[in-house]
């Protein structure tokens, strides 16, 4: 199409950050890390390479997601552990925080709770920013990789990919089947994942992962929740998904207990006052 005359005008607009967040209430960090020390560890389950495995972590406490043997990538889906309607909502988690979340940033849910069912308490990859790509990492614009996309871009039927993997550990770990299980699986948070979107043709890309063993990313527990999270069959993906090809790690997931009173003074967010037919 040709141009308008103003068109270098109407780009010159400057934009305006649709969400500014600063309003928001703040996570207490000091709080959340005086809670950390001396935590007891609760519970644990390694994630094995092209596979998902699940894990509880009740309210006020912290869950630990460690890179360990070789880079690797978790996809992470998170529930009110009482409630999987609840879940967590990428999307406007995206929309309030950015493209990738670290330290400070909250995981919210879906409407109509709408409400931080997590905070990130520690990210040992903070440093690495925005690189000269557009790259960052743990990114909440990526969805999950899945057979269907992958029927649809003509590659191979593949059975491992993070959808299947999240959707084996749900069903296993609720005694549903994986057509009901399937239905609570949803866009993720791409932990340790490095990606971003290309400058020229605004695609989504991915790069190999910063994260090497012993990197980790720590959420406190703003509510009961329960986290299923896959191993990706990409590895650090660097080169690939959705196939056997890439070189794949496992992944721990920890749970610890702050002693006791060491979250006096904290509170349970409850964000959105609103019933759920407020609006509709
Ligand atoms: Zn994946």
């Amino acid at each position: 199409m040709t141009q308008p005359v103003d068109a270098a005008d109407r780009r010159a607009i400057r934009p305006v950050i649709c969400y500014p967040n600063d309003t928001l209430p703040a996570p207490d960090l000091t709080l959340y890390g005086k809670a950390r020390e001396g935590a007891e560890k609760i519970g644990e389950v390694t994630v094995p390479p092209r596979e998902a495995a699940s894990i509880e972590i009740p309210v006020g406490c912290f869950l630990k997601i460690t890179s360990i043997e070789g880079p690797q990538v978790g996809d992470l889906n998170l529930f009110n552990s009482a409630d999987l309607s609840e879940r967590f909502y990428s999307g406007k988690t995206r929309a309030l925080h950015g493209t990738h979340v670290t330290t400070g940033d909250r995981l919210w849910s879906n409407f109509p709770t709408l409400r931080p069912l997590a905070t990130v308490t520690t990210d040992t990859l903070d440093w690495y920013g925005i690189d000269e790509f557009g790259g960052s990492v743990h990114d909440v614009i990526g969805t999950r990789c899945d057979p269907y996309t992958g029927r649809a871009l003509g590659g191979p039927d593949y059975h491992h990919c993070c959808h299947s993997n999240l959707t084996r550990a749900l069903a296993q770990t609720k005694g549903m089947s994986l057509e009901e299980a399937e239905n609570h699986v949803h866009d993720v948070l791409n932990v340790f994942m490095c990606t971003g979107f290309t400058r020229d043709t605004g695609q989504y890309f991915m790069k190999a992962s910063p994260v090497r063993p012993g990197d980790y990313l720590e959420f406190f527990a703003e509510i009961g929740l329960l986290a299923v999270m896959s191993a990706c069959p990409g590895g650090d993906c660097g080169s690939e998904h959705s196939s056997d090809t890439a070189p794949c790690h496992p992944m721990l997931m920890e749970v610890f207990k702050p002693l006791d009173g060491r979250l006096d003074g904290w509170q349970s967010p409850e964000i959105n006052p609103y019933d759920r037919t407020h609006g509709l």
